[in-house]
């Protein structure tokens, strides 16, 4: 397909706003999921460059993306770049995982839109152990819920299904 039919042939008609302390994949799994379409397939009609290659923890931990592609959905969500780009996953933070770490309460309870979860960029910090807001241990979630969700409202789902059947196992256990 050529760069220009794939590329900026419209505006998003509607486009969540990222969330300033959101990770950038949660976002663009939030547009995807407005849409009801895979972040591969809102990549491949949004943008002209190529998808980068997606690791372990699928579009969860997505890899940095060019100036020029930021630039891209910057404009097609009517955004700031500057915005886009303040989310953005850092270089270092990139490799595969087989879990991923999170605050179950700050996931569910947005203080800034409570009807739109959100994953927090700080927890893909291959670092972090506790919830800043909570200062709790962080939960874990296997990797593989976000390579397996074509968007965050699947994600979202199949997080709460695993949560639920860890709460179940534990009750069991301690009988
Ligand atoms: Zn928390």
């Amino acid at each position: 397909m050529p760069a220009e039919s794939r590329s900026n042939s419209g505006l998003w008609p509607v486009a969540p706003r990222p969330f300033y302390e959101e990770a950038f994949g949660s976002w663009l799994g939030r547009v995807a999921a407005r849409y009801q379409v895979s972040v591969g397939a809102l990549w491949e009609i949004s943008v002209s460059e190529e998808m980068p290659v997606l690791g372990s923890a699928g579009w969860i931990l997505f890899p940095t993306i060019s100036p020029f592609t930021l630039q891209q959905f910057a404009t097609l969500a009517r955004l700031d770049v500057a915005r886009l780009s303040h989310i953005q996953t850092p270089p270092a933070w990139l490799a595969d995982r087989r879990c991923m770490p999170y605050c179950f309460r700050c996931f569910v309870l947005n203080d800034a839109d409570v009807s739109a979860p959100r994953w927090k960029r700080e927890w893909l910090d291959p670092t972090v152990e506790f919830c800043s807001v909570h200062h709790k241990l962080l939960e874990t979630v296997p990797a593989s819920v976000f390579r397996v969700s074509k968007h965050f409202d699947a994600a979202h789902r199949a997080i709460s299904r695993y949560r639920e059947r860890r709460l179940f196992a534990d009750t069991g256990r301690r009988r």
